[in-house]
């Protein structure tokens, strides 16, 4: 199978269990940024991220393979959208998390209907510790960006975007391990080659930026950027391929711009979002993706934030 055709058979395979989201718009927001842009709203997609997508092909995969329980090592979106699908599809799963996750992350994956397992503090420790469980357990474990299926599962956001504005000039991406913007490049470059899309990472977390500029995966020292989903330290191995051949360029966003962007949205288009899901329309926001007069999409990848955390965020710059 094609990669474009893995992806049409992923939205088959998830389609009952995914929200197809809206793409939003507001004038007040064009005007001000002075672009015209839109917003892929996945932090409207169930478990409140893009992540589920992936997670929902994967799992699909693993229960048709007759796999009854299966594992992941994040406390984060990837944690809640495996416990999630495994549930809805009636398999066990085991989510590996840090000793200093989150109590409210943690009471998320467990109102999934997931099982949570601590260990050590960093993934090195967590991803052994849920690859071995998997195996002892006769499951499956399930990775957060580098596997075909997931990039498959991410691929159709992709497909959504170009039905939903076929006149899309840009469609602008944030990178972490790079799982949703190889699957969104594979789905627009087969069927939409002359639609651009360019990837925007935290400047504090630039490690596909790195191995692009080197022209092989570059690891980058561990990272505090406010984008959290974006914290990974390297490209992946099926992911970076996939970037180097087909991306149309790749920009770097400051923490103030994301910042800035998350208060831009909260304010004009009542949206609340994350930071890693904001990484993207920073990059409109500041002019570095995009030009006056394209049609513009940037990717609302996340919008699992707590209150008092997304308030302590914006507070500085309203005291300037
Ligand atoms: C995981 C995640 C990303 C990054 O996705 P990759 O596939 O790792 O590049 C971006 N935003 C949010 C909200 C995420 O959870």
């Amino acid at each position: 199978m094609s990669a474009i055709e893995e992806v049409e058979q992923a939205r088959k395979h998830i389609q009952d269990i995914i929200h197809q989201t809206p793409l939003l718009h507001s004038q007040s927001l064009e005007e001000k940024w002075g672009r015209r842009v839109s917003f892929k709203a996945e932090h409207l997609q169930k478990t409140g991220s893009f992540k589920i997508r992936g997670a929902a092909n994967a799992v699909t995969q693993a229960a048709a393979g007759g796999a009854r329980l299966v594992t992941a090592a994040s406390s984060g979106n990837h944690g809640q959208a495996v416990a999630y699908v495994a549930e809805e599809l009636g398999l066990s799963s085991v989510i590996v998390v840090p000793t200093d996750a989150s109590p409210a992350k943690v009471a998320a994956i467990k109102a999934y209907g997931g099982q949570v397992e601590y260990c050590g503090t960093t993934s090195a420790e967590r991803i052994p510790q849920a690859k071995s469980l998997a195996q002892e357990m006769g499951g499956v474990y399930i990775p957060p960006y580098d596997h075909p299926d997931i990039i498959a599962g991410q691929g159709t956001a992709g497909l959504e975007m170009i039905e939903q504005m076929p006149d899309v000039d840009l469609i602008v991406v944030p990178v972490g391990g790079g799982g949703l913007i190889s699957g969104i490049l594979t789905a627009v470059k087969a069927q939409r080659p002359d639609v651009l899309v360019i990837g925007a990472e935290p400047a504090l977390a630039k490690d596909t930026a790195l191995s692009l500029e080197r022209r092989e995966i570059t690891a980058i020292g561990p990272t505090e950027t406010i984008a959290d989903g974006l914290r990974t330290t390297q490209p992946g191995e099926l992911t970076f391929p996939i970037v180097s051949e087909l991306l149309d360029g790749l920009v770097l966003v400051e923490e103030q711009e994301i910042i800035e962007a998350m208060r831009d949205i909260a304010v004009r288009t009542k949206q609340l979002i994350e930071p890693s899901g904001a990484v993207a329309a920073a990059a409109v926001m500041a002019g570095k993706a995009g030009a006056q007069g394209q049609n513009i999409i940037a990717v609302i990848s996340g919008g699992n934030v707590d209150i008092p955390r997304f308030a302590g965020l914006l507070k500085p710059a309203e005291i300037e």
